[in-house]
């Protein structure tokens, strides 16, 4: 029996997808094996990545200019790769909003300055600081945001005015839950594990000028995007199943109509858990109303045995993965993509009846 998986990642995927998946297991497509065993090089996984980038090309309306890369090491890798491959003055201004935003500025520090123009620290990150006029540094390389901060579950609402200067963002935890306009962007990359595809590939949407030789002194060859923009991400073998799921995850997406329809219908989803948690007397959101996010919904009861319970008592009832980050406590629920809206019904309806027993 399948749970509702509230996981912030690695998360729930479309059952579909992994019907299919399981169904093309022993024999992919007439090849006589699976997508596991083999080559990268051969003509059956050309087609797959080959198809996969060019269904999210579709899915994000991604212009010619920029290239599409999938590579390993998780979102945590291009913390390092970015400054590697960006910091040509050794500057860039960082916007700290949460855990993730906080590594990859001191992750920068090991190749230049990175400096703090804003941050939310001070009121453990439940809000997103106005970018609109910031002191961004005249010889800035890049402005680096987590566009989603999937531990505290705030977004990004409108993006930073970078004041020319070439945007960086870690979507991870909001990949594909929206449309957005690449052009705003140097740079948008993510783990795919929160949702899109299994652990172990990151994708990396980067503009062509971007990419140049002219990295920091020391830089590893699997360290350079021109490596595997030259190298269409074949310089290595790829994470070639992965890349497999994530392909039938676009299209999925473009089944259900695209990102249009999908940030309808996420929108419908974090509504229903939303208002339930305003009129609630027993749990809050922990978010400033303007910057929560569709895809990480923290809450809390204001006491941490309760809390507990609630955890507990939600696991005995199909509701799995509700435990909130360990830094931050309570509760969160993680409503991806591939999480029905059934999922979000239920899982009210059983807020309210836990409610109703401990009030
Ligand atoms: C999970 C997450 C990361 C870390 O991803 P890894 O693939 O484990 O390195 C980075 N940024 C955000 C926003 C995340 O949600």
């Amino acid at each position: 029996m399948r749970v509702y998986n509230f996981s912030a990642g690695p998360a729930v995927l479309p059952e579909e997808v992994l019907k299919e998946a399981a169904a093309e297991m022993l024999d992919y497509n007439g090849t006589g094996m699976s997508v596991m065993e083999m080559s990268h090089r051969s003509k059956a996984f050309e087609e797959i990545i080959n198809t996969a980038e060019q269904d999210l090309r579709d899915l994000m309306n991604i212009p010619d200019n920029y290239k599409v890369l999938f590579l390993q090491g998780g979102a945590s890798q291009q913390f390092a790769m970015i400054p590697m491959n960006l910091m040509k003055n050794k500057k860039a201004a960082y916007i700290i909003t949460g855990q993730w935003a906080k590594k990859a500025y001191q992750e920068a520090q090991n190749y230049g300055e990175a400096v703090a123009v804003a941050s939310s620290a001070d009121k453990t990150f439940s809000y997103i600081p106005d970018c609109s006029d910031l002191d961004i540094p005249e010889d800035a390389d890049y402005v680096y945001i987590c566009e989603n901060n999937t531990i505290y579950g705030t977004k990004f609402k409108q993006l930073p005015n970078t004041k020319g200067k070439t945007l960086v963002a870690d979507v991870s935890s909001c990949f594909l839950s929206e449309p957005v306009d690449v052009t705003k962007y140097g740079i948008i990359y993510g783990g795919v594990q929160k949702n899109i595809g299994p652990a172990g590939v990151v994708i990396v949407i980067i503009r062509e000028d971007l990419i140049t030789e002219d990295t920091l002194p020391g830089t590893p060859t699997m360290l350079k995007y021109k490596t595997h923009a030259d190298n269409k991400s074949l310089y290595n073998t790829p994470p070639a199943y992965g890349i497999y799921i994530c392909g039938k995850v676009f299209k999925w997406l473009k089944k259900m109509g695209g990102l249009e329809a999908m940030k309808e219908r996420n929108e419908k989803k974090a509504k229903i858990l939303y208002d339930y948690l305003d009129q609630s007397k027993l749990f809050k959101g922990t978010v400033v109303e303007k910057d929560r996010s569709l895809m990480n919904v923290p809450f809390v009861t204001g006491n941490e045995e309760l809390d507990a319970k609630f955890v507990k008592e939600a696991k005995a009832a199909g509701f799995e993965n509700l435990k909130g980050h360990r830094t931050v406590g309570g509760m969160r629920a993680s409503i991806y993509n591939a999480m029905p809206i059934e999922g979000v019904e239920k899982l009210v309806e059983f807020m309210k009846k836990f409610e109703e027993e401990n009030s």
